[in-house]
């Protein structure tokens, strides 16, 4: 059996809600507007961190199989720049939902300010309880989202029922990859309690899906092209930029977002996962 961190007390929705209304600006300084990791496709590879990301968003779509007219569910939609690109690279319909005002009202503006107004819009909704008709998406994506929920169960249960059948899924999540060891527990249980995330064991997702009603499609550990180089482009960003943060927010907050201490942590894993809600 491996070892889990000490388990994290459960995120409350609010609470996350209220966690990413009061760092939303501080979000776009460090990571950009894509509230995520990015994805290199080799360890050479030049691309920035915000090429990066949108890269990331892009194999995520491709996944989705969508097109023009889809109906996209972006289930934790950040500050909206993933649901704009989905939009405008698809055409597809995106309703995009964050337990965060601030991240839906400047999500919104985002997307008025690209012309897609009429096609993506954001609300404040929690994915714990769904407010959407039975069968209304074609697709649903959770891009590092799922991470702060509650209860994977309960929302999976949600994405299947607010899916059509044939509707598909794809998210990314935490796991571990091996047992963490002793040298890296303070790290991964700092992360994890300061933004109010939990991880699985990858092995735990065929099981979870499947009870929710959704077919298991695809699981990919992405945790080499994304992770480490991540962490040390945010890394470096926050030290770079950490007098002028910490006159903003105050110096423990540098300290919380620099996740340089993940830098060597190889067991914290990052984990793509795809699901299809099978035709009735
Ligand atoms: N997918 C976005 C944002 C990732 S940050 C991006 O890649 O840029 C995590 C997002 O999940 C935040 O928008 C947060 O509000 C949202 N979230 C966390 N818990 C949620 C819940 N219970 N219901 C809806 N959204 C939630």
């Amino acid at each position: 059996m491996a070892q889990q961190p000490a388990p994290p007390s459960l995120p409350v929705s609010d609470e996350v809600g209220r966690l990413y209304d009061r760092y939303t600006d501080l979000g776009s300084v460090t990571l950009g507007e894509n509230l995520h990791f990015g994805y290199w496709d080799s360890p050479d590879s030049t691309a920035s961190l915000n090429e990066a990301t949108d890269r990331l968003t892009d194999l995520m779509t491709e996944r989705l199989r969508i097109g023009p007219g889809s109906r996209v569910l972006d289930l934790g939609c950040g500050t909206g720049a993933p649901g704009s690109r989905i939009a405008r690279t698809t055409g597809a319909q995106v309703t995009g939902i964050s337990v965060s005002h601030k991240q839906v009202q400047r999500a919104n503006a985002l997307a008025t300010t690209l012309g897609l107004g009429d096609q993506a819009r954001f609300e404040r909704a929690d994915a714990m309880d769904l407010p959407y008709a039975d069968g209304s998406f074609d697709a649903v994506i959770a891009l590092e989202s799922i991470i702060h929920m509650p209860d994977r169960a309960q929302v999976l249960r949600h994405v299947a029922r607010v899916l059509r059948p044939g509707g598909r899924l794809v998210l990314t999540d935490f796991f571990e990859r091996a047992p963490i060891p002793d040298s890296g527990r303070p790290a991964v249980e700092r992360y994890l309690r300061e933004f109010m995330m939990t991880m699985v064991q990858a092995e735990d997702y065929p099981p979870l899906l499947r009870r929710a009603g959704l077919w298991f499609e695809e699981m990919k550990d992405i945790s080499e092209p994304t992770l480490r180089r991540t962490f040390v482009e945010l890394s470096g960003r926050i030290t770079e930029s950490a007098p002028e943060l910490a006159a903003d927010y105050g110096g423990e907050l540098v300290q919380q977002f620099n996740p340089g201490d993940l830098i060597g942590v190889e067991e914290f894993g990052h984990l793509l996962v795809v699901a299809v809600r099978p035709d009735a």
